[in-house]
């Protein structure tokens, strides 16, 4: 019986494949039970939406969640807050995001917005909310340059994990160990650098090998990896650690 679906309405990953459109940046629609849920609404996501076969109805969404406040995530969160209110008409929904996103000096969150949606949850670790019939868990900060955070979501016996941006660290597999894991994938090789940001197939072969999910979700790719294939990449990942990994495509439907 199926519980759910994720679809991949983007899975462009940092500023040069946001800016050219070499992927959509339309982040990641999950339906899990009787909840809907977007992740990271980065430009191009409201459009991304209505354009599908089938299209995908902003008023269904039970909450947006953002990762952080980077534009390749966070470019049509107002837009998809109004969307999931039906213009506002209706005020739906719940938030789940930083609390840079929604306070602070440069919010990302519109003021006028925020009567539109039931309620405004604040990201942190160690914290949990109840959402309709699933559980969303916040297990860890991420090492990235504005505060990040990744998701663990829980419905009856299924486990999804989306490991947002974030350079290598060992806490992330006591964090999300999963059923299916979804993976940020922006980079083919580690950067020995202060400035690396996000992980690369060479550390997520590693990750994959400790977390030994049923499923990986590969996303969020970055020029490079575009350049190499990333289904050429996820054939490697899959041989080599014996899980099954699968490179996102825009529009992508995984059903489970
Ligand atoms: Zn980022």
């Amino acid at each position: 019986m199926s519980r759910g679906f994720i679809k991949f309405l983007g899975t462009a990953g940092a500023r040069v494949v946001m800016s050219k459109q070499l992927r959509s940046s339309g982040g990641i629609w999950i339906c899990l039970g009787k909840c809907h849920l977007l992740l990271d609404p980065g430009p191009g996501t409201l459009i991304r939406c209505w354009e599908g076969s089938p299209p995908l109805d902003p008023t269904l969404l039970d909450g947006i969640i953002l990762s952080h406040r980077h534009l390749d995530h966070s470019g049509d969160m107002n837009v998809m807050v109004e969307a999931m209110a039906d213009g506002g008409f209706h005020p739906k929904g719940q938030v789940f995001a930083p609390a840079d996103v929604i306070e602070g000096p440069e919010p990302v969150l519109f003021q006028y917005l925020r009567s539109y949606t039931k309620k405004i949850n604040v990201l942190r670790a160690g914290a949990a909310f109840d959402l309709k019939d699933i559980r969303i868990e916040v297990p860890v900060r991420h090492l990235h340059p504005v505060e990040t955070y990744g998701v663990k979501l829980f419905y009856q016996d299924i486990s999804i994990s989306c490991i947002t941006d974030t350079r290598f660290f060992p806490g992330l597999i006591d964090a999300y160990q999963a059923d299916i894991v979804m993976i940020n994938m922006t980079f083919l090789k580690p950067f020995h650098s202060e400035k690396a940001f996000h992980l690369s197939a060479e550390e997520i072969l590693p990750l994959i090998s400790c977390l030994k999910p049923k499923a990986v979700l590969l996303t969020h790719f970055g020029k490079r990896v575009i350049e190499a294939g990333p289904e050429m990449i996820a054939g490697q990942l899959a041989k080599e650690t014996g899980v099954s990994v699968i490179a996102a495509k825009d529009g992508m439907m995984f059903n489970f």
